[in-house]
């Protein structure tokens, strides 16, 4: 089979043959745009040479001819007395690898050829600057001969010469660097530098066929799910000079502005000047405005070719260009890197430019760069000045600057005072949360992506920073110690929950939301994504945040979450730590005014949109005073003796809170807590349906391991609503459901459908059972057996889709056997992760729930995964 094609034989079709960059140099050379000639070697022969460590008979003999080919249309040829045919030869992979391979440039250069072009250019500087380019690029990539060997020769000369750049480099100069170049090959026992053009090109060919198995190709490709057996293409190009002189230059254009996305040509150039040094920052570029004064033509050009090419591939372009002598030649075109504010902006653009559909422009933004747009950034200017101090997990995206506090205590105490407010601590607790609602960032010392201080910071939208191993605070003193630095009490501190960065001072930020463009896009999801999205929210706060950004309703209310306010916790503390039925009495009627009306708000936000109430679900230790000092205080609140409350307390205690009593088994042996929490959320159905609002409540019950338990709580929670329907005559369509999280009810499911009305995964919980891992003390070796490569993610931040995965679709099938019709939800962390999602829609779930701030990721992740 055929296996070099010239640039005229190919197009973008053909990037699994050709690699991007030869797919690409061939659909611009036949839509007649000015590309230097050349030809492309396919991945097939690289698969070839890697079977064989060599190349074919028949490889060689097809070169030849596209060698001739090459001669007839540049009119130059291998060791031209007068015009000395010069080569590239670049690396090209299907999948862009950026600089994980390697590419030789002036490749035909030799003692002779040197001085031809020299003369041809009346430029020795210039030709002997080629050359020494070629020998240090040449010994570097095909004989392994270190960079830094030739970097320090060119140092020295420098030195010796009092030089401060390259640029002062005289030809003399560069004539004996070249000569001490070449003896670098013999001193490293490579022999002499081969002065035969076409032995420079094989040994070329061969190094960057080699270079696919480089350690760092290799690595690379593990890290981005790029597969072994792709093989990079080889293309082999005419060279044209961009340091030919004054009329001559390199640079790189975007066809939009790849940081705003505004439609206007972004670039940047460098009059005479070698095609890496824009990148290599030697001088600094021109903007390609300068380049409309300087050469008009060129810019009229260089701007038709852009509008051209972007309609022609329908994305935004980042193209490589040279202009040699007054002649503008393209190197390169490729879709462009944009920021997420660029991706949304140009893909929707696009739309209304009839470049690309709806449905394109929704694969071309990633679900997780949503999630940046969403919350405050560091300015990036500011943010080049700091040095973070420590870094953690980046548990929660977002930027947040205040003044630093150690106890929930004192940070609300600063905010109340109207202070901006971080608060840090070893980790965070339930009663902690009036000082972490009122903070900017949280950041912990201690815990994992699922910690309490990860969730509820994510949650609430706060930055959140945790697992900072580094800090070390001590209560006491009010300082935190970072190895030698401190950070004592309403000190300034930066929090970047992106890059789980914690700085020292006070950075600017830029805001953010979902509008403009964003919001159309998520429009479009929404039309698209089979799945729903909606959001977990204990509060009408979270709630309207989450229906700004767009969710169909409520799929996770955590009502725990609701007594931890101070006046509710004295009544949970009366409640719990009372002895009989009469003394749970008041308690509890008085949790269940307060609970009505919580749901009462939700509902009524809620309108026609769905909500989902979980009963209680945390183990009732959760609720008690933890040291002396709070049974001295609660001791006083509730009218027991200390010494009752802590006998009552330690009676409470399990070694294994979180396998222990909680859940529906609170509710088999408590039965009046979720009998009150049914009664709160009846009440506010009927007064909602006085004021004219149908709702339809959906009740969820946590922990189920068994039919016959959840056969239970149903009926306990059946007959309370049925009591309350008789009473008030208004009739009520409820359904309650399951928590998928405990693995035996995942394969039980079929019976456990036949008394659910719907299910969802608890995630976090049947991730936790099924490995084994205490999700809050995961941190401690977590990122060990990431690093180690034992685990491919966290399984608490994305699926891990081959066991808790297929307990998943255990329980999916069995359930679906028993009712095809059952609605089948996942509310923990991974239903707001994009790679997660993308495995639901696999699987057949019918709806995600996250956190407020992640609804928009999950949207737009819902409707690629439809695509
Ligand atoms: P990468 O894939 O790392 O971008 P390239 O193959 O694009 O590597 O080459 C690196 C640089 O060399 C580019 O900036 C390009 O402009 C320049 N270059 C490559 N081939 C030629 C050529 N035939 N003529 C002039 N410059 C070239
Ligand atoms: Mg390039
Ligand atoms: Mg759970």
């Amino acid at each position: 089979t055929k296996q070099i094609y010239a640039f005229s034989e190919g197009n973008m079709s053909m990037r699994d043959l050709l690699g991007g960059k030869g797919a690409n140099l061939a659909e611009m050379t036949n839509l007649g745009l000015p590309v230097p000639h050349g030809f492309t070697l396919t991945t097939d022969a690289c698969h070839d040479y890697q079977r064989t460590q060599s190349l074919s008979e028949d490889l060689l003999v097809e070169l030849d001819q596209a060698l001739d080919k090459l001669r007839t249309l540049t009119g130059k040829q291998f060791n031209g007395a007068k015009e000395p045919l010069l080569v590239s030869v670049r690396s090209g992979a299907a999948i862009s690898m950026p600089g994980m391979m390697d590419t030789i440039l002036n490749i035909g250069l030799n003692d002779q050829t040197v001085e031809a072009l020299a003369s041809l250019t009346h430029n020795v500087r210039f030709a002997y600057d080629s050359y020494r380019r070629l020998l240090s690029m040449f010994g570097n990539v095909v004989y392994g001969i270190g960079e830094e060997t030739f970097d320090q020769v060119l140092t020295d000369v420098k030195q010796a010469n009092g030089y401060a750049s390259d640029l002062e480099l005289t030809a003399e100069d560069l004539k004996q660097i070249v000569g001490q170049f070449k003896q670098l090959y013999q001193q490293a026992g490579k022999g002499e530098f081969p002065q035969s053009p076409k032995a420079q090109l094989l040994a070329a060919i061969n190094a960057v066929f080699e270079s696919w198995n480089n350690h760092r190709a290799q690595v690379y490709r593990q890290q981005n799910h790029i597969p072994e057996s792709l093989g990079t293409a080889v293309n082999v190009q005419e060279m044209v000079f961009g340091n030919a002189g004054d009329q001559s230059g390199t640079g790189v254009a975007f066809t939009r502005n790849p940081a705003t996305g505004e439609r206007q040509v972004f670039g940047e150039y460098l009059l005479n000047a070698q095609g890496e040094d824009v990148v290599a920052g030697i001088r600094t570029p021109q903007s390609i405005e300068v380049l409309k004064k300087e050469m008009p033509a060129i810019y009229d050009q260089l701007m038709d070719i852009a509008e051209k090419l972007e309609t022609h591939y329908r994305d935004m372009q980042d193209l490589e260009f040279t202009i040699e002598n007054g002649k503008l030649y393209l190197l390169q075109a490729r879709d462009g890197k944009r920021t997420p504010y660029a991706a949304v902006k140009i893909a929707v653009d696009q739309v209304g430019e009839e470049l690309i559909t709806k449905e394109q422009a929704l694969q071309r933004v990633r679900p997780e760069s949503v999630s940046a747009m969403l919350h405050p950034e560091f300015d990036a200017n500011d943010l080049t000045q700091k040095t973070p101090l420590t870094t953690g997990l980046p548990a929660s995206p977002g930027a947040a600057t205040g003044r630093a506090y150690f106890t929930a205590e004192d940070a609300k105490r600063a905010a109340d005072g109207g202070e901006k407010v971080i608060l840090i601590r070893q980790d965070t607790s339930p009663e902690d949360i009036d000082g972490m609602i009122v903070s900017q960032a949280i950041v912990t010392s201690r815990g994992g992506m699922t910690s309490h201080a990860a969730v509820v910071a994510r949650g609430m939208g706060a930055t959140g920073v945790v697992g900072a191993h580094e800090i070390n605070v001590d209560y006491a003193a009010k300082v935190a110690h970072v190895n030698d630095s401190e950070i004592h009490e309403g000190d300034w501190v930066s929090v970047d929950g992106t890059t789980g960065n914690l700085y020292l001072g006070q950075i600017n930020t830029t805001a953010a939301g979902v509008k403009g463009e964003l919001s159309t896009l998520l429009d479009w999801a929404k039309d698209v994504a089979h799945m729903g999205v909606y959001t977990n929210a204990d509060t009408p706060q979270d709630f309207q945040k989450a229906l700004d950004f767009g969710a169909d309703g409520i799929g996770l209310t955590r009502t725990e979450h609701m007594f931890f306010k101070p006046e509710r916790l004295l009544q949970m503390r009366r409640l719990i730590l009372a002895t009989d039925a009469a003394g749970r009495a008041d308690p509890l009627n008085q949790l269940l005014q307060m609970q009505q009306e919580d749901f009462y708000q939700l509902y009524k936000l809620a309108g026609d949109k769905e909500v989902t109430i979980r009963l209680l679900d945390p183990p009732l230790h959760e609720f008690l005073p933890h040291d002396e000092a709070e049974i001295q205080a609660v001791s006083k609140q509730i009218h027991m003796s200390p010494e009752q409350l802590r006998a009552r307390t330690n009676s409470l205690k399990e070694l294994n809170p979180m396998l222990g009593h909680r859940g529906d088994r609170l509710a088999v042996t408590f039965p009046d807590i979720y009998q009150m929490q049914v009664r709160a959320i009846m009440s506010a159905v009927i007064r909602l349906y006085d004021e004219g609002l149908e709702v339809h409540p959906h009740i969820m019950i946590p922990l189920t391991d068994s039919k016959a338990e959840m056969a239970w709580v149903r009926d306990l929670v059946s007959d309370q609503i049925k009591e309350m329907v008789d009473n008030s005559g208004v009739r009520v369509d409820y359904t309650v459901g399951t928590m998928m999280e405990m693995p035996r009810a995942c394969v039980t499911a079929d019976q456990v459908a036949e008394v659910s009305d719907f299910f969802s995964f608890g995630t976090n919980d049947l991730t936790q059972l099924t490995f084994g891992y205490s999700r809050d003390d995961v941190g401690s070796f977590m990122p060990v057996y990431i690093k180690k490569g034992i685990l491919p993610a966290d399984p608490f931040q994305t699926i891990d889709t081959e066991g808790v995965g297929a307990l998943m679709k255990i329980a999916i099938d069995k359930g679906r056997q028993t009712n095809p019709q059952l609605p089948i939800g996942v509310c923990g962390e991974v239903g707001g992760d994009p790679a997660s999602i993308e495995f639901f829609e696999q699987i057949g779930i019918t709806y995600v729930s996250c956190s407020p701030y992640r609804v928009p990721v999950a949207r737009l992740a819902a409707a690629q995964a439809t695509l």
